[in-house]
């Protein structure tokens, strides 16, 4: 119990106890007035009495009546009353002025009562009589009432405290569920009933903590899906605190900078940037917390894939970091397959004019020397005609597959229609007519397993075909065969050209894709290919969202399989 609290019990019992003795003194004084008043009236009667003579039997039987005693004065008698009642007249502690006194002998109190002559103020008599009281008169009545007021005022203390417990422990519960509310955990029930003074405040804090559940659920759901449009976010986001711990990182970020995770539990930036470029920028901005600074650049990141990123390094201060306090927003974009594309073009480009600058030098080598006179010899000359001739057509044949891959790098859209690929087959076999009878080749085209037409785009099959059987026929041995097996499922459309030719490396078959690559033994072959066959029919395929692989062994043969999704009509 609180100091103040008992203080106030103290109080209420001092109180008490102060009305308990008010009662019994004021009681005791209104007892003793009216004894006085009576003794008065007896003082009376006894003076008529004296007059008038009464006999002795008389007066003692009204003594006794009224408890009361007469000492006549002067004293005659010896008894202890009389030398009581004699002293007290004699030091003139009665007189008529005052003729009442409250004396104690034996252990008892009396009063005690002078009564004069009025006219000539001589002492008569002194009436003695047990001084009257609450305790001496009415004893048993006070303890009866003594019994009952402390007993009611116990009743009252007890309620009090019953009732101060309960106010205290419904505040305490109360208190608790505030705390539980603003601590975000589960406030205990609370049951009052209506009447009950804290029951619109109970009800006032289940509100409160209804509202804190539903604000609580919107919260979450806000973060929620604000880590889900982070985490999905192509863009590597990182933000640092002032001390450039991580306190938020998406997968990007991740991923970006070649680690699983990144563990947003307070760990340190350096432990995952190990690019010195970008960790000087993020440096630089946590060096000066103060200065709002956008700093971009593009950086190549250590590791393995040595990722290309524009890295936007913006230092947050002020209300953009909330509570006032400096953070480090780190954004990552990842520039590989641009930078990639950009190498692409320009290997391209270099390799193009490369290869377009060859035949061209032969040509301008050939004609100067005609020029120069050789066409005077016919038997050179035309043997550098021809050569001449030979080396247009390449020309030629270079920068029809060039602009064929150019245009294939556009991603020229799918011209969607029915397509009969047996009969693109049988027109590609016989537009190659002639280089196959030169080789003397047997051609099959297998349909056993097609049950066509398909849907797909009939100009960009004619050229895969076209490609396949063309290095089919080119890189076969004389009288060599060519099978060209068309098949149709349920989920796909595969095409298959296998010839018996020089086959292919293990290394070659993988990149005979690139554009411009050759095997070794292209270089040798009669008739000069471009290099760039194959990388069409992938950059085709992979417009039909289909597949291209090849299985080949040296010296006996190889075989390129396309494989294309079945399409259907929508
Ligand atoms: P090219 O015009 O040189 O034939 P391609 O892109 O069509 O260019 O082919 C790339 C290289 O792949 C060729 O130079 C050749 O070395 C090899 N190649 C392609 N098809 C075959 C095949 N059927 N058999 C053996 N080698 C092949």
């Amino acid at each position: 119990m609180k100091h103040k609290q008992k203080l106030r019990w103290l109080i209420v019992g001092i109180c008490a106890l102060i009305f308990y003795l008010a009662f019994f003194f004021m009681g005791n004084h209104f007892i003793q007035s009216n004894q006085k008043e009576q003794v008065k009236a007896l003082g009376q009667d006894y003076q008529d009495a004296l007059l008038g003579q009464a006999k002795a039997q008389t007066l003692k039987r009204w003594q006794r009546n009224y408890q009361v005693e007469v000492v006549d004065l002067p004293v005659t008698g010896t008894s202890e009353l009389a030398k009581v009642a004699q002293n007290v007249a004699k030091h003139n502690l009665v007189n008529t002025g005052a003729p009442y006194l409250k004396v104690e002998y034996r252990q008892q109190r009396y009063l005690l009562y002078l009564i004069s002559d009025s006219v000539s103020k001589q002492n008569e008599a002194m009436l003695v009589q047990p001084l009257a009281g609450i305790w001496s008169d009415f004893r048993g009545l006070w303890v009866t009432f003594s019994l009952l007021y402390w007993l009611l005022i116990a009743a009252f203390f007890w309620l009090m405290w019953q009732h101060q417990k309960s106010v205290r422990r419904k505040l305490g519960l109360l208190s608790h569920n505030v705390v539980a509310i603003t601590q975000q955990q589960e406030p205990e029930p609370v049951l009052f009933t209506a009447d009950d003074p804290f029951f619109p405040l109970g009800n006032q804090l289940k509100d409160l903590s209804q509202i804190r559940d539903q604000q609580l659920l919107a919260a979450q759901l806000h973060e929620k899906s604000f880590r889900s449009l982070i985490n999905n976010l192509p863009l590597g986001v990182m933000l640092l605190d002032r001390d450039g711990r991580v306190e938020m990182a998406n997968q990007a970020v991740a991923t970006i900078l070649n680690v699983a995770r990144i563990d947003s539990a307070s760990e340190n930036y350096v432990d995952y940037v190990k690019t010195y470029a970008l960790s000087r920028m993020i440096e630089h901005a946590l060096r000066q917390p103060t200065v709002k600074r956008h700093q971009r650049r593009d950086i190549q990141l250590v590791g393995d894939d040595g990722r290309f990123v524009e890295a936007d390094v913006i230092s947050l201060i002020g209300d953009e970091a909330e509570l006032n306090d400096m953070r480090v927003l780190v954004m990552l974009y990842d520039l590989t397959e641009i930078k990639q594309n950009e190498q692409m073009q320009l290997d391209f480009v270099a390799n193009a004019s490369h290869e377009l600058r060859t035949p061209v030098t032969v040509i301008a080598g050939y004609a100067e020397t005609l020029l120069a006179g050789a066409q005077h010899d016919s038997l050179k000359s035309r043997e550098f005609i021809q050569t001449i001739a030979e080396q247009a057509h390449h020309l030629e044949e270079l920068i029809h597959d060039i602009l064929l891959l150019s245009r294939a790098d556009q991603d020229m859209p799918i011209k969607w229609q029915t397509v009969n690929l047996e009969q693109v087959a049988q027109q590609t076999i016989k537009v190659l007519q002639d280089p196959i009878k030169a080789k003397q080749l047997k051609v099959n085209l297998d349909v056993a397993q097609y049950t066509g037409p398909i849907l797909s785009d009939e100009v960009k099959l004619e050229q895969i075909i076209k490609n396949l059987v063309t290095n089919a026929v080119r890189y076969n041995r004389e009288q060599g065969e060519i099978t060209i097996a068309l098949a149709t499922t349920a989920t796909a459309t595969t095409i298959k050209v296998r010839d018996t030719g020089i086959g292919l490396t293990t290394e070659d078959q993988t990149r005979i894709f690139e554009r411009f690559y050759r095997a070794d033994h292209a270089h040798n072959a009669t008739e000069k290919g471009t290099g760039l066959g194959l990388a069409i029919v992938a950059n085709l395929v992979d417009q039909l969202n289909g597949q291209v692989t090849v299985q080949s062994q040296l010296g006996v043969g190889s075989t390129f399989i396309v494989t294309l999704p079945v399409n259907h009509v929508e």
